[in-house]
């Protein structure tokens, strides 16, 4: 590769979880916030957004009706990805919610969830690009499930974080995107025949974070929890690991719907998208930043 090839990727991750305390049932307040989200997407990086799907035990198909699949045809249509994000414990109900642990570990639970609605997609014309899971938690029988339904590609990787209680293990994980280890989801795979699963971590600066809290920080690209000063440096840090490492970078942004009725957080998104764009950043959808990845292999 030429350093003309080496470029620096960015998706925009979108969780499109509903707010848990505001109008959480209200289809009509969850959707002007989806279309706040899409005139972003729309007017900084060319329709290019990656958005998840949720499925969860409080709204196991709610997302998977009415208004909420016109929106996603739409998405798609204007140039977008869809992700599978079940928010098995998040938004688990008091009936189902676990006393310890977490429904990631279970196969048995997870299994038949992910299958039965990448199958509903696929058959309507709306096949998920790639997988997220709650608190950056994904487990390699999910992943090798994901492989079995044909979504290639996973966005939960956040680089540094080790999270045991929410199945996140992401400690020394690539800081760029990769083909994951059938063996160790922090690791690349040694082949490329080895994995067919793809891995998009979050844009992070290298620093140790305080992660009590259980949320990203300032540390990573990451519009609701940092500033826009903290997301600026972060992309800095990425760009200056690009030029030293001689190779392509490709991160995703995380942004979640559930902010965007804030124009402060709204506006916030906007700017660093475009400063991202300004400095060297390239928007890509998941599904364009493997095809990038393969041809640059
Ligand atoms: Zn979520």
């Amino acid at each position: 590769m030429t350093s003309n090839d080496r470029k620096l990727y960015f998706i925009v991750n979108i969780d499109s979880d509903p707010d848990p305390e505001d109008t959480p049932r209200d289809d009509t307040a969850v959707l002007e916030k989806y279309a706040v989200v899409k005139s972003i997407v729309d007017d900084c990086v060319d329709g290019k957004g990656t958005i998840c799907v949720q499925t969860s035990p409080m709204y196991r198909d709610r997302f998977f009706a009415g208004p909420f699949m016109d929106f996603w045809r739409a998405w798609m249509a204007d140039g977008g990805d869809l992700t599978l994000h079940p928010e098995e414990d998040l938004y688990s109900t008091p009936e189902t919610r676990l006393a310890s642990g977490s429904y990631y570990s279970d196969i048995g639970h997870m299994g038949p969830i992910i299958r039965s609605k990448a199958a509903f997609m696929a058959d309507a014309g709306l096949p998920f690009a790639a997988y997220k899971g709650g608190y950056q938690g994904v487990t390699l029988d999910i992943i090798k499930v994901l492989a079995k339904v044909g979504i290639p590609i996973d966005v939960t990787c956040a680089p540094g974080i080790d999270w045991p209680e929410k199945l996140a293990a992401w400690g020394d994980a690539p800081t760029s995107a990769y083909y994951m280890s059938p063996n160790d989801r922090a690791r690349a795979a040694e082949h490329r025949g080895e994995s067919p699963v793809f891995e998009i971590p979050f844009g992070w600066d290298g620093q140790a974070s305080d992660t009590t809290r259980r949320l990203l920080n300032e540390h990573y690209l990451v519009n609701e929890f940092s500033n826009y000063e903290a997301l600026c440096r972060v992309w800095d840090a990425i760009v200056e690991r690009g030029a030293h490492s001689g190779a392509s970078q490709i991160v995703g942004l995380l942004c979640h719907t559930y902010a965007m009725q804030s124009a402060k957080l709204s506006g916030q998104c906007r700017k660093i998208l475009t400063y991202m764009r300004e400095h060297g950043g390239i928007p890509v959808t998941a599904t364009e930043a493997k095809a990038v990845y393969d041809a640059q292999r």
